[in-house]
């Protein structure tokens, strides 16, 4: 429908355009909202998603194949890594908050 022919429709139908309207578009903001839910999701189930170990033997986040260090993981001392991960928890928390 053109926006010049919404001059000839009734109340009514102008009420039936508009819940049309308002259903599609609450749809597509509750589409958005479980795209993200599920986003986060996969993010929580493995919160080291692109994120590479240290090479030793012992790392916590990825094992080296084949050769590595010795001596214990180092991960937890790289403020890279301990930075991606607070900012996908602090969007979960948003996501959350916003449920
Ligand atoms: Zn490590």
């Amino acid at each position: 429908m053109e926006p010049k022919d919404l001059i000839h429709v009734t109340p009514y139908e102008l009420w039936v355009l508009a819940e049309a309207w308002e259903s599609k578009a609450r749809s597509a903001e509750e589409e958005v909202a479980q795209l993200a839910a599920r986003h986060d999701a996969e993010l929580l189930a493995k919160p080291f998603t692109g994120i590479r170990g240290c090479g030793d033997h012992s790392c916590l986040i990825e094992k080296p194949e084949g050769l590595g260090t010795n001596g214990g993981c180092r991960c937890h001392n790289d403020r890279t890594k301990a930075s991606i991960i607070v900012q996908r928890l602090a969007n979960l928390r948003r996501q959350a908050e916003m449920e």
